[in-house]
Order: structure tokens, then sequence, then C-alpha cells
């Protein structure tokens, strides 16, 4: 647009009416999204048709906003959202706020009164990204492994009916045993590349910690834990050297559980500030915890990247691997 062009689009601005300036604002919002502009990128780099994994796909306009692609060899089209937490989702002005919000810890409250979005909707965006995050980061854990579970207390919040008699506040859960109902249990494990793999147990036994944990792991690795029966599985079948470490023995350079144990004792004083976590919820956010913990130990700190380049590094904006 020349000069005079753009003179003459000015002074009509004054002639919209007030519907018609909130759907200019939001067009010019939407052409400068980075998290829009980011996914379409993405798709570009990724080049593959989302229904028929065919290469032959070229931009085919936009829709509200969005990026849109077809494939010349279904001849379908899809959207850059589709495939990731954007998906179908409203008010893409305000994603990245939000996002950066999150990753500074801030309340779902807090959240949807900067942003401008109800609780519900901050919520609703809450669980949808950290949704995402869950099955990210699902390298195969290798060489030295440290192991461990951690507990949580069951809650039941946000069920309308209880399964069990309601607690009197304040109460204390009973100790945590094995199986003990008023308390979750968490399998975490971790590699000295900081992979770290976490899945909530139904069970603390032997063959529920080798069905899930098997198959993320190198066969033949060290697996280091606090010599907890339920292991012995896990190492027979895999032909792990296992390394038993009890708390009362010096030291070891090489073999310890220290990672794993400070990884456990961020992730309490993290869920502390999440003001009690739906056990329905835990597997959520696990995910976003490992997101944070791996950007965290990544080479680069939070000197060299802005808060816009964190985000983006982030899988969450990576495309084509979640099932919106
Ligand atoms: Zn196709």
């Amino acid at each position: 647009m020349n000069h005079n062009q753009f003179k003459v689009f000015i002074n009509q601005i004054p002639k919209l009416d007030p519907v018609q300036k909130q759907q200019a604002i939001t067009s010019l919002n939407q052409q400068d999204n980075p998290i829009l502009n980011r996914l379409a990128k993405e798709n570009i780099q990724h080049s593959k048709c989302i229904h028929c994994d065919s290469k032959r796909i070229k931009k085919h306009g936009k829709s509200n906003g969005r990026q849109r692609f077809f494939c010349n060899q279904c001849g379908k089209s899809f959207v850059c959202t589709r495939g990731t937490a954007f998906f179908y989702q409203h008010k893409p002005e305000h994603w990245q706020a939000y996002l950066e919000l999150m990753l500074k810890r801030e309340t779902i409250r807090a959240c949807a009164e900067k942003i401008g979005v109800s609780t519900v909707t901050a919520f609703n965006w809450r669980h949808r990204y950290m949704q995402a995050t869950q099955h990210t980061f699902e390298a195969k854990l290798e060489g030295i492994i440290e192991v461990d579970e951690m507990y949580f207390r069951e809650s039941q919040k946000g069920n309308k009916k209880l399964t069990r008699p309601a607690r009197k506040r304040g109460t204390n859960a009973s100790t945590h045993g094995l199986n003990n109902k008023d308390w979750v249990a968490v399998l975490t494990a971790m590699d000295r590349n900081h992979h770290e793999y976490d899945h909530v147990l139904q069970q603390v036994n032997g063959t529920e910690i080798n069905n899930c944990l098997g198959c993320k792991i190198v066969n033949e690795s060290i697996l280091c834990s606090d010599g907890q029966p339920a292991y012995n599985k896990i190492c027979q079948e895999h032909h792990l050297h296992h390394v038993v470490l009890k708390h009362a023995q010096p030291h070891n350079t090489v073999f310890h559980i220290q990672n794993i144990n400070s990884y456990h004792s961020y992730l309490k004083q993290w869920m502390l500030q999440m003001h009690g976590v739906a056990s329905k919820n835990l597997p959520k956010y696990l995910g976003w915890f490992r997101m944070l913990a791996w950007h965290k130990y990544q080479s680069f700190s939070d000197d060299f990247l802005t808060q816009r380049e964190k985000l983006f590094e982030f899988k969450l904006l990576q495309v084509q691997q979640h099932n919106f």
C-alpha cells in the first residue's frame, strides 16, 4: 500500500461502527500473532498433510487469521493450529500472554484478570496446554538411571460425588504405604541427561512398574534405587544392573539418587503453589512440570533467552503430535 492509499485507509477509520472497529483490531492482532506465525512456519518446515502424510501441501489463504494449507494429494485442507493445543481455541491475541503468565506460575484467577477472560476460560486453557505436555519428551532413559516413587495425597477436588467419606479440613492423612488409598503413588525416573519419566501408579508392584517403565528405558542400563523390591522384576526383564542405595550408606560420587530426590523436592514445592491438584489431573501437572524442568536443565539459561524465545522452544508449539 503506497502512502496515498494508506492515508485514505486511515481517513476511513472514523467511519467504522464499534463492532467493525473491534473486528479491525482483532484482524490486525491476528496478522501479527507470534504463535500463529510460529505454527504456520512449523507446518511449512514439517511439510506434511495432516490427513494423508503427503508432502505435496501448499499455502491456501487464511481463515480467522490462521494459515490454511491445501494438500494436492488428497484434496483436503487444514489450518496451522490443527494437531496442536490451539486447535478450535478462540482469542489467539491472548495466547502468548497467557502462556507467559503460566510460566510465571500465576494462579488461574490472576491469569483471568490480567488477560480479561473468564476464570472458566483460564481454567480450560491451562488444562489444555498442560494436557498437551503430557506426552512430550519421551526419550528413552539410558546409562545411569535414578528411580524413586513419590506420593501425593489423594484428592477428589472437583468431583461431584466422592467415592469415600469426606475428610475433615485440617486432618492428617495416614502415613503413605505402598497401596494406601489415601495416597497416589507416582513413579519417577531420570537419567544423567536429565531425561525424566513419570507415571501415576495404580499399585506399587513389580508388574506395574515393569509394564510402564520397561518400554522407556534402554536394556542393560544401571538402575539406582532405594532398594524397593518392586524394582526387581524390571531389572530381571531388562537386564539392568541394580544399585541399591540406602540412606545410611556413605555418599557415592557416581551411583546416587540425589538428582531424583532434588527433582521430587522441587516438584513438591511447585505442587504446593498450585493450591491442591485433583488426583485425576495429576498427570497433566506432572507433564507441565517436566517441561519446565527440561527447559531449566538445557544449556540456555534465562539470561540468554527472552520470554518469547523460551516459549517458542516449547514442544507445546510443535505441530502434529497431539490429537485435539
Ligand atoms: Zn493429504
